[in-house]
């Protein structure tokens, strides 16, 4: 690579190694992280500042705050506290404060003998003693002029091993200094994104703290503005480069349609009929359909993505119904299965437990076509699948997959018709804003009604110590003729340990209510022995069944009526509110009762309470969205993909209807514009979106 100076008539992709200070080994350090151009350098923006600029009086400092403070040592001695440390007593005109020192040579121990004059950085722990600094920076000030104070905030910045804040502050000082007496617009940026690029990286003094910490300075805003717009040009490229290619029309067969829809034991709901016609004229196209379908718990996809199959298969095209687990593919089996069957429609489950000799000669049904309708988890994503001909692929419960995962099916599908159809359905309802940023590249249908002849689901929220009581109802519910689930859950998400406290209370449970049958279900099971769990639930051999969060999604046994679930203040509002999806499923009145362990935080109880107070789906993940922030509601896959630096999508999420609309604009008016705006912000991240 041949340097460029990076001076007069530089460009934005002019590499670091142009940068005085930037040798081989610190080119090296900055690509691990992703800095490689100017471009890199002037985004790579600061996790946080400190403020050097001023000394604090000791007696101002306020608990966790990072000061510049000065004082003259009185004293200073080892103390033998549980842990030995060195321990000096500062003091200036305000008042006093204790230095601690865990690690300390003698040296350091003369150099802090009484008298010492200091200033030092560090943050204040305020305790009953006063103010104390473990550990802070010292440099001692003695006779002449105290050294200069920082001019300005001294930002901090996310690095890497071998390359200290120092350094890398110097480097993308300089590169900022790259830019002096450039053209901006030249430069492919405006004057405005210069001078708030510069505010960031050196805040003068005066700037508040507060707000920059909060991302609410108005440069943060500007760009979390473009941040945002980037991830929409990518979003929205990423689909016009997918409808440039073409899939097939399918226009289904109407005789089919009719006869699924008669033998049906019950009429489409309105919103059904409404949704069903927004796919079927997305279908009929020759362009890819995106199609996000949300509809909360119980709302009824499954049927509507059955008429989107048969839309398929009417056209002489193949269905894949991709489901998270082998749970969930068991149960889109036992409900399609007999509605495909009375059609003469084949359908097939393709899950990892199958042996290899059926596997075998499913994948082979699948590459022929002799298979209509496959319903698989991700073994469906597996190199050697293969389709014949790929017509729609429905991708149940999508928080469960990433954007990629989605990408390989559809490419798996791709031949000479082009790419199928994708539809993907959730229950985890997104909120309107986050939908807006996270699925930018999906259309979105909403099922907003349920099937009739349901009861709500009563839901209380009790403490643990209420736990016996609760052995009544459970037997009372069951002698009633109903069943009941009860569901462990534990902090750690490792199903080794929630398997094993699942044992454990099915045992106590057992023990407990004699008279019942006790069944187990939990994700360390093999598949076999889970799908016989549920069976047995599903067909009333078992009364009660304990299980684990495995259960969340899509298990449908109507006669279940009573769920309780354990330490319910450790799951998110949107887990909870699937898994009381499970009862309320049939017309006996339901119940959920929420255990939560003493005492509870303010935002636990507040999460249960809206869930005691609330069954809207819709509400619910606004309140989680609220109460937890969009990475928790997405799911950590998805917030995988929108990777944002300075952005944040619930404190920005105004900006977001004005991005939007940018976006659209700035693609159809100015694509290099947009390309810019893309590259700055996505970089390399960008491949994956043009995949
Ligand atoms: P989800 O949206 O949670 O996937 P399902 O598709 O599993 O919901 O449907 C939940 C239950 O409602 C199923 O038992 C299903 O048979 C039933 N159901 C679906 N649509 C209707 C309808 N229009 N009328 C009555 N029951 C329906
Ligand atoms: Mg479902």
């Amino acid at each position: 690579m041949v340097p460029t100076p990076p001076l007069r008539g530089t460009t934005l992709q002019a590499p670091l190694t142009g940068l005085k200070g930037v040798g081989p080994k610190v080119a090296e350090a900055l690509a691990r992280l992703g800095l490689e151009t100017l471009e890199d350098a002037l985004f790579h923006l600061p996790l946080r500042y400190e403020d050097r600029t001023r000394v604090t009086p000791l007696a101002a400092v306020r608990q966790g705050q990072q000061v510049v403070f000065e004082g003259a040592v009185l004293a200073s001695q080892v103390s033998f506290g549980r842990r030995r440390s060195l321990v000096v007593k500062i003091e200036d005109r305000s008042g006093l404060a204790t230095l601690r020192l865990f690690h300390f040579s003698k040296a350091q121990q003369q150099q802090l003998r009484t008298g010492r004059a200091l200033r030092g950085f560090g943050q204040g722990q305020v305790g009953p003693s006063g103010v104390e600094f473990v550990h802070p920076e010292l440099t001692f000030l003695d006779g002449g002029a105290a050294p200069p104070l920082a001019d300005r905030l001294t930002p901090i910045y996310p690095t890497t091993e071998g390359l200290g804040q120092a350094r890398l502050r110097a480097i993308l000082l300089g590169a900022l200094g790259s830019l002096e007496n450039q053209d901006a617009e030249a430069l492919g940026l405006t004057d405005t994104l210069i001078a708030d690029l510069r505010h960031l990286h050196t805040p003068a003094v005066g700037t508040d703290l507060h707000t920059l910490e909060a991302g609410l300075d108005p440069a943060q805003r500007r760009l979390a503005f473009d941040e945002l717009l980037a991830h929409q040009l990518a979003m929205m490229t990423a689909r016009a480069l997918l409808q440039a290619r073409p899939a097939p029309a399918l226009r289904g067969d109407p005789a089919l349609t009719q006869a699924f829809l008669k033998g049906l034991p019950f009429a489409l709901t309105d919103a059904q009929v409404r949704v069903s016609k927004e796919l079927a004229a997305d279908l009929r196209k020759p362009v890819p359909m995106l199609r996000l379908l949300q509809g909360d718990v119980g709302s009824g996809k499954t049927v509507v993505a059955a008429l989107a199959l048969l839309k398929a298969v009417g056209s002489g095209f193949q269905g894949a119904l991709m489901a998270p687990t082998e749970l969930l593919a068991e149960q889109h089996l036992k409900t399609l299965g007999p509605w495909f069957a009375a059609l003469g429609i084949s359908l097939a489950t393709l899950t990892g437990r199958l042996g290899s000799r059926q596997r075998n000669a499913l994948e082979a049904d699948l590459a022929d076509g002799r298979l209509a309708v496959v319903v698989g988890t991700h073994a469906l994503f597996q190199e050697r699948v293969r389709f014949h001909r790929l017509g729609l692929v429905v991708i149940d419960e999508q928080h469960r997959f990433g954007v990629d995962q989605r990408l390989a099916l559809r490419d798996k599908g791709a031949s000479a018709d082009g790419v199928p159809h994708q539809l993907v359905m959730t229950a985890t309802p997104i909120p309107r804003t986050l939908a807006m940023s996270a699925y930018a590249d999906l259309d979105v249908s909403i099922l907003d009604s349920r099937p009739p002849g349901r009861t709500p689901v009563t839901t209380v929220v009790l403490p643990a110590s209420r736990r016996d009581a609760l052995l009544r109802r459970v037997r009372e519910a069951c002698k009633a003729g109903r069943q009941a689930y009860w569901v462990c859950t534990l902090i750690e998400r490792s199903d080794h340990l929630e398997a094993e406290a699942a044992e454990e209370t099915a045992e106590a449970l057992a023990k407990a209510l004699p008279e019942l049958t006790v069944g187990l279900v939990h994700g360390r099971q093999k598949g076999d022995e889970k799908a016989a769990a549920m069976a047995a639930f599903s067909e009333g051999a078992t009364q009660l069944l304990v299980a684990t969060t495995v259960i969340e999604v899509g298990v449908d046994v109507p006669n279940a009526s009573l769920m309780i679930i354990e330490n319910a203040e450790r799951l998110g509002l949107a887990q909870l509110h699937q898994l009381r999806g499970r009862v309320g499923r049939g017309a006996a009145a339901s119940h959920c009762v929420l255990l939560y362990q003493a005492p509870l935080s303010r935002t636990g109880r507040a999460r249960l309470e809206a869930l005691r107070d609330s069954d809207d789906g819709f509400y619910l993940a606004e309140k989680d969205l609220a109460l937890r922030g969009p990475g928790e509601v997405l799911g950590t896959r998805q917030t995988g993909t929108l990777d944002l630096r300075v952005a944040d999508l619930l404190r920005d999420q105004d900006q977001l209807p004005e991005i939007q609309a940018r976006a659209r604009a700035l693609l159809a008016s100015d694509p290099a514009a947009a390309e810019r705006i893309l590259r700055r912000w996505l970089g390399t991240r960008q491949q994956f979106m043009n995949a």
